[in-house]
């Protein structure tokens, strides 16, 4: 299998899977308890907190361990909401976040929130003046998302955190594509709220963080006992939280020579596609964009048959986000960049990572032009496209 997915979920680091082992079988006391055997677990679970919070330049008082990236960004655009609705009842997000985001400003509509999704130019970027003019003395939350996982895009997060510090507003970034890909120091950013998630970095599935800057009053999302300082009820995910540290322990570690080795395979696929295959469009921004990710969309095909076909073929990717495959609709992503919807649903996202080599990226390539050549010889509208283009 070539696996070039990377974005829906990652391989497990070893050193994760072995960091967790202990606490699967013979550690599996809880944090809570008083006896030696929870106090092993609670110590494991601190210094995993004092690994991620210097991961990203944060206390350790200010690392709230959670179910995922998706209970992250939950409880910081509800807990965030609910806390700040005395003081006004406008939010400010992008038109390109994940569902965990969108949804949830969705929901906190139906409570009586008001939201502005920021637009976002042809590459993805948000417009700090059109996020400027979007501030009301109303605006409690502002939350634009790190990089996106579909196209890439990585966002002016340091600009808005300025923007929105100077403003006095709270500021969350989804930074769950972004953390273990790129350096992030939640002080130079001035972010106030941030979400991570383990498998999206060589972690575990169902653990993840929101990290709250001290002082920041959100109200809970879980209601329960007094675990994660009173603000997170539930027992906590100790294998996870300890395979989740190790993960991003090992991010931290090699992130020069794992960026560089993604943008090297990143580019040569980008190029290799762009000048071997007819009709075909980069979606996200040239430069500003995550190592591993490379988003094309595919005139005359549809994403969904491309993405079968390759995996008949043992390759893995994904068209537009995994959340809505399955969902016939377009991305709402590449709808957001402009594209037509025709155009968004043949789209296909390939995410790569330190695993893949250069002979994986050609066998794609030519497995690709394969593809697209059978599909495109089976499409009436690329057949009347060619004619009336004196082409045949
Ligand atoms: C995967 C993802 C999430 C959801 O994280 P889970 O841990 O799978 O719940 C949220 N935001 C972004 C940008 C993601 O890529």
């Amino acid at each position: 299998m070539i696996y070039l997915d990377n974005a829906a979920t990652t391989r497990m680091a070893d050193e994760a899977v072995e960091a967790m082992l202990p606490f699967l079988k013979e550690n599996y006391g809880n944090p809570s308890a008083v006896h030696s055997m929870g106090a092993a677990a609670k110590k494991a679970l601190n210094q995993a907190r004092r690994a991620l919070a210097s991961a990203i330049g944060a206390g350790q008082e200010e690392i709230f361990f959670t179910a995922g990236g998706t209970e992250s960004d939950n409880w910081a655009l509800k807990g965030a909401a609910c806390a700040c609705r005395h003081k006004g009842r406008h939010i400010i997000t992008s038109a390109i976040e994940h569902h965990a985001v969108l949804h949830t400003c969705r929901h906190l509509e139906k409570e009586g929130f008001e939201i502005t999704y920021l637009k976002v130019d042809e590459d993805g970027l948000v417009d700090l003046e059109e996020l400027r003019r979007a501030i009301r003395p109303d605006t409690i939350l502002i939350s634009v998302m790190y990089a996106n996982n579909e196209i890439g895009t990585v966002e002016p997060i340091a600009e808005i955190g300025a923007m929105a510090r100077e403003k006095g507003i709270l500021f969350h970034t989804d930074a769950v594509q972004a953390f273990g890909q790129v350096p992030l120091d939640v002080k130079d950013l001035k972010v106030d709220l941030l979400s991570a998630s383990g498998h999206k970095l060589n972690g575990p599935k169902g653990v993840g963080f929101l990290y709250i800057r001290s002082g920041c009053g959100l109200d809970p999302l879980l209601h329960g006992g007094a675990q994660e300082r009173n603000r997170r009820a539930g027992t906590e995910n100790v294998p996870g939280i300890v395979g989740m540290a190790a993960a991003a322990q090992r991010a931290m570690d090699r992130m020069e020579e794992k960026t560089a080795k993604e943008e090297r395979l990143r580019e040569h696929l980008i190029s290799r596609i762009e000048s071997e295959i007819p009709y075909c469009r980069l979606g996200g921004h040239r430069t500003k964009r995550l190592p591993g990710n490379v988003n094309f969309s595919f005139r005359f095909v549809e994403g969904e048959s491309v993405l079968i076909m390759l995996d008949m073929k043992g390759i893995c990717a994904s068209s537009g986000s995994a959340c809505t495959s399955g969902a016939l609709d377009p991305s709402h992503v590449l709808l957001a960049i402009g594209r037509s919807p025709q155009e968004a649903r043949g789209s296909v996202r390939f995410t790569l990572s330190e695993d893949n080599t250069l002979e994986e990226i050609n066998t794609t390539v030519d497995t690709l032009k394969e593809i697209l050549e059978k599909l495109r010889s089976m499409s009436s509208e690329y057949e009347e496209f060619l004619r009336k283009n004196g082409k045949v």
